[in-house]
């Protein structure tokens, strides 16, 4: 017998059962988000085992359980291990306090698998008890799953709890997928996710999504790995590679579709939907590549597709780049993304390396990091990049120079407008932009202007190496419009690409 309750909102009902007891709160929702299991141990437990059960409700994804007890000062030490209704699903001994357990990854001692619905068990070992010592064990345990999943990822806490500028990749491949590298004795083998990691340890990113051709095995040895990199913040990725074009899902832990047959195009508004369910976001990767015969299912071609559910667009992807040895000219994925922009879609402009051999040396492909995308974000934690992502105030770090950087903001007469935010403006009123170029080189401000823009011009678009600011007006006009920079070098190479304020009217 069980009661459960959502949140922390727990009155606890203790009962006893065969010596243990247990304590949840009352059902409120489908899925309970809670649940506490509570027992003690005496001097008769000692070198036995104690079951803990607990009902696992229709439609849980995943299963986190955080333990503890007391009466370690007296050398009571309680081993632990989870069952599922099938067995052993895992045994951590006193080796971890807190693990999850879902359908494709689990932390280290336990194993993925279906969360079956069902009875089951903690299994508490007991190697030392003294005699006459009494101990309590507190088990919390978590349940996702159902409407929308929040957004977990491998950390628990932010690794940096305050708002800032943090850089990262939005695309990479280990040999979970079709990344490569050499092993010790130089043969060419499946990449091990680790030296990807260590590749943007060294690039001085503050975080990484590992995005695989529409796989999820790695997820177990990323979360492994997250415990190490504790600087660095891995995000859960997948690069959803279908015929008609590639999409990176970032954060979403559970499967998702990929088989997106000529029959079944409507499916790429239904895998938005349910990244987003997950708590992920989700961007169109590289679509200026060539499509058909010449690239098979490289550049974006799904009809029918509603842009309006995605939250991005890769304008800057590193195997294109080094192709064509510039963000920009044939292959470019500007274009195609501002060509969006101008059809009222706001979607950020992210990038990423795409690589698949950290080891790569610049005659083979773009390193890790190149190029960077430089997110404001409240924290560095999963939540706060992604959120940040879909904020727009973010800019992309062309070269991955580590610390060159460009921000607007428009002060307009009742408000104010980061980049990526929109900006309203009534008849006659205009808006002050202030674009910000910090750490960056000599060269020049360029202000890009969408299709429906009124004429508009930069106070002084000259870069001497300084930090500096740049301004221009940005007036009413009768249809929404769209304005952002680029920063280029002395000799015209595209440096920073911004995304953009916009500007609607408000007309009463
Ligand atoms: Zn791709
Ligand atoms: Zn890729």
């Amino acid at each position: 017998m069980l009661f459960y309750s959502r949140g922390l909102a727990v009155f606890l009902i203790a009962l006893s059962l065969f010596g243990l007891s247990f304590s949840g709160a009352a059902q409120a929702d489908p899925i309970p988000s809670e649940l506490v299991l509570t027992g003690k141990l005496s001097g008769k437990d000692h070198q036995t085992y104690v079951k803990a059960p607990f009902e696992v409700p229709e439609g849980v994804e995943r299963i986190t359980i955080e333990f503890s007890y007391t009466g370690k000062d007296q050398r009571t030490v309680v081993d632990l291990g989870l069952y599922d209704p099938n067995g052993l699903r895992g045994w951590s001994g006193g080796n971890k306090t807190s693990f999850t357990v879902a359908r494709n990854d689990a932390s280290p001692s336990y194993l993925p698998g279906p969360i079956l619905p069902g009875t089951w068990h903690l299994l508490l070992g007991i190697p030392n008890i003294r005699k006459n010592v009494e101990a309590t064990y507190t088990a919390r345990v978590t349940f996702t799953g159902g409407a929308a999943v929040p957004i977990t990822g491998f950390l628990k806490a932010p690794i940096d709890a305050k708002p800032n500028w943090y850089r990262g990749d939005f695309h990479s491949h280990t040999g979970h997928s079709d990344g490569n590298c050499n092993s010790l004795s130089g043969k060419r083998i499946p990449c091990p996710a680790f030296r990807t990691l260590e590749a943007a340890r060294l690039a001085n990113l503050n975080f990484i999504s590992v995005t695989e051709h529409n796989t999820v095995s790695h997820h177990s040895v990323l979360r492994e790995l997250q415990a190490y990199y504790d600087t660095l913040l891995i995000i859960p990725g997948r690069e959803i590679t279908t015929f008609f074009g590639h999409m990176n899902a970032i954060g979403p832990m559970a499967p998702l579709e990929f088989q997106l047959g000529s029959n079944q195009l409507p499916i790429v508004d239904d895998l938005s939907k349910e990244v987003k369910r997950q708590g992920g976001i989700i961007s169109i990767n590289h679509p200026g590549m060539p499509s058909g015969e010449d690239c098979m299912g490289c550049g974006f071609v799904a009809p029918n597709v509603d842009y309006s559910l995605f939250d991005a667009v890769e304008i800057a992807n590193g195997g294109t780049m080094h192709l064509v040895k510039s963000a920009e000219g044939i292959f470019s994925h500007i274009p195609k993304w501002e060509s969006l922009l101008n059809d009222g879609f706001r979607l950020t402009g992210i990038g990423g390396s795409d690589s698949h051999d950290p080891d790569a040396s610049l005659d083979r492909q773009l390193p890790v990091g190149q190029p960077t995308t430089v997110v404001y974000a409240r924290e560095l934690s999963q939540s706060g990049i992604l959120d940040g992502v879909r904020s727009g105030r973010v800019f992309i770090d062309v070269t991955g120079s580590s610390r060159a950087m460009v921000d607007m903001v428009a002060k307009g007469p009742r408000t104010i407008a980061n980049m990526g935010s929109v900006m309203a403006l009534r008849p006659r009123e205009s808006a002050s932009v202030m674009i910000d170029v910090r750490n960056s080189m000599e060269g020049r401000v360029e202000l890009v202007l969408g299709r429906d823009a009124p004429s508009i011009t930069l106070s002084d678009s000259r870069l001497d190496g300084r930090d500096r600011q740049r301004t221009f007006i940005a007036p009413f006009a009768a249809k929404p419009y769209w304005a952002r920079v680029n920063v280029r070098d002395t000799s015209g190479r595209l440096i920073l690409i911004s995304n953009p304020i916009y500007f609607k009217p408000d007309v009463r």
